[in-house]
């Protein structure tokens, strides 16, 4: 899947496979979806704040994180105009695709089952995050 976008941040295919680790390659450039449970960031309860793994921007402070029990980091906000959303008709379902609005980098996928305030989960590849410990 081409994504014919621009990005603040663009790097070309070999460019991102020498930048990234072959795990978060897959899941921001390939739209991969690493295994439940795999990420140690599903247990991350420090304060701070969640980065894009591709290209560093802020996306999610932890204070809107939540113990959603489906095995992958889950948020019910991102920050303001930090991810875009595409629609993604793959695997038979329809589906909100997220990615990160610097570098289009695939993040996860946004369902309305949520908690409040927004009833929104964010739910994300540990592998497309890296975290920022509040100092
Ligand atoms: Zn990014």
């Amino acid at each position: 899947m081409k994504d014919e976008k621009d990005f603040p941040v663009t790097k070309s295919d070999t460019e991102w496979q020498a930048s990234l680790t072959p795990t978060e390659y897959a899941v921001l450039r390939q739209h991969g979806t690493e295994p439940r449970g795999s990420s140690p960031l599903n247990k991350e309860k420090r304060s701070g704040e969640f980065l894009c793994a591709g290209c560093g921007q802020p996306l999610f402070d932890a204070g809107t994180k939540y113990e959603s029990g489906t095995g992958w980091p889950s948020f019910y906000a991102p920050r303001e105009g930090s991810v875009e959303t595409t629609t993604d008709r793959s695997h038979s379902m329809t589906r909100t695709e997220v990615h990160c609005s610097r570098c289009g980098g695939h993040l996860g996928h946004v369902f309305n089952d949520g908690p409040k305030p927004t009833g929104l989960r964010y739910c994300m590849n540990g592998a497309a995050l890296s975290f920022k410990p509040e100092e």
